[in-house]
């Protein structure tokens, strides 16, 4: 089965097809991704209306770039996928109402993708992808979650964040320090040339028993190091190396903690922030000792992309998953929401 993937759900228009190996070719056929952070960095974050505009202008031009490299004709395509949540309203419109018309008129179904789900299964696109059962750190701009994973659709929510997500968290601390949106891979690049040991940040919840995470803490922590440092400007690093120390290691001793709870041995990062360099290094280093595995996506498929939404949506349409004419998005949608597929 051929599927093509549409991503609109915030400022990453995303395009793919994917074939699930039962037919002809097998596999990633042909992906695109166009970003829109350079027109929403001047104004510091994502402006929705902006975004729904510029996925719109992007759509069609994409969907004719991977029909090609992939050297598909309509024909070809099985089913289409798209993002119906959640995310920016207009902007998941854009790419639903797409998806929706151009199944439409190749005769064809269409099938709604959970975001997150995209996100949880962009590892199974890897060489070498883990088996079910796993624990899963979903880490991204809007999500902090730990979920047992059974299956496609089996997630048991374990623990989320009650404040700001990860990626969300970077994002704020970059903004602090005068660094461009987004602010995870700046703060990590920062972080090299920075010494982690230089500002003692506080390790939020880690005291407490639970799977739950809290980040506004360490985030008010940055900016009182940033006001009560005299020479603040030339310890930028440090302040990175620091914040970035701080991020991770919740991050990582909340997944052992998750896998010792569950008995599971295989943990699945996944979502922009597990694209982070000092977060995969600790996690292996951290798993080494209780012969645990960690299963990433590849780097480009950690933030955004056409690709998990093609994957995810072949799995679902597979399972007989369709939509009627009608188009909703959801701004909002619980992950738990989700129905199982044997
Ligand atoms: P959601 O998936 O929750 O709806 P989103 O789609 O905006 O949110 P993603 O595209 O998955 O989130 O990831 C973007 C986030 O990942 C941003 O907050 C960004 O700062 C963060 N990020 C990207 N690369 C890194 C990195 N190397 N280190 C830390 N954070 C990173
Ligand atoms: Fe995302
Ligand atoms: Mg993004």
């Amino acid at each position: 089965m051929r599927v093509l993937g549409i991503e609109t759900s915030c400022d990453e228009t995303g395009v793919a097809i994917y074939d699930d190996g039962r037919g002809s070719g097998a596999g990633l056929l042909a992906h695109r991704l166009y970003s829109q952070i350079d027109m929403h960095a001047d104004y510091g974050g994502v402006v929705p209306e902006l975004a729904s505009r510029d996925h719109i202008r992007k759509l069609v031009p994409l969907v004719r770039e991977v029909m090609a490299e992939a050297g598909c004709e309509p024909a070809d395509i099985d089913g289409i996928a798209y993002t119906a949540g959640p995310g920016l309203a207009g902007a998941l419109l854009t790419g639903a109402l797409m998806a929706r018309a151009l199944a439409y008129a190749w005769g064809v179904p269409a099938v709604p993708v959970h975001h997150m789900e995209g996100h949880l299964l962009a590892p199974l696109l890897e060489p070498e992808p883990p088996a079910f059962p796993f624990v899963a750190l979903l880490v991204s701009g809007g999500h902090t979650q730990l979920m047992r994973v059974d299956g496609i659709g089996r997630y048991e929510l374990l623990g989320e964040s009650i404040d700001d997500a990860a990626g969300e968290a970077f994002d704020k601390v970059a903004k602090m320090l005068g660094l461009n949106y987004p602010g995870g891979p700046e703060v990590s690049r920062r972080a090299q040339q920075g010494r982690d040991d230089a500002f003692a940040f506080p390790r939020p919840m880690l005291d407490r028993p639970g799977l739950d995470f809290s980040f506004s803490g360490l985030k008010t922590a940055v900016l009182t190091a940033r006001e009560q440092t005299a020479d603040y400007p030339e310890k930028v690093a440090d302040i990175c190396a620091s914040f970035e120390a701080a991020a991770v290691d919740t991050l990582i001793r909340k997944c052992i903690r998750a896998l010792k709870q569950t008995g599971l041995k295989r943990i699945v990062l996944a979502g922009g922030v597990s694209a982070n360099r000092r977060l995969r290094a600790d996690m292996a280093a951290a798993l080494r000792g209780m012969g645990g595995q960690a299963f990433y996506p590849a780097p480009a498929f950690c933030t955004d992309n056409g690709a998990m939404i093609a994957f995810a949506g072949c799995q679902r349409l597979r399972a007989g998953e369709t939509v009627g004419l009608g188009v909703s998005v959801r701004a909002r949608w619980p992950m738990t929401e989700l129905s199982a597929i044997d």
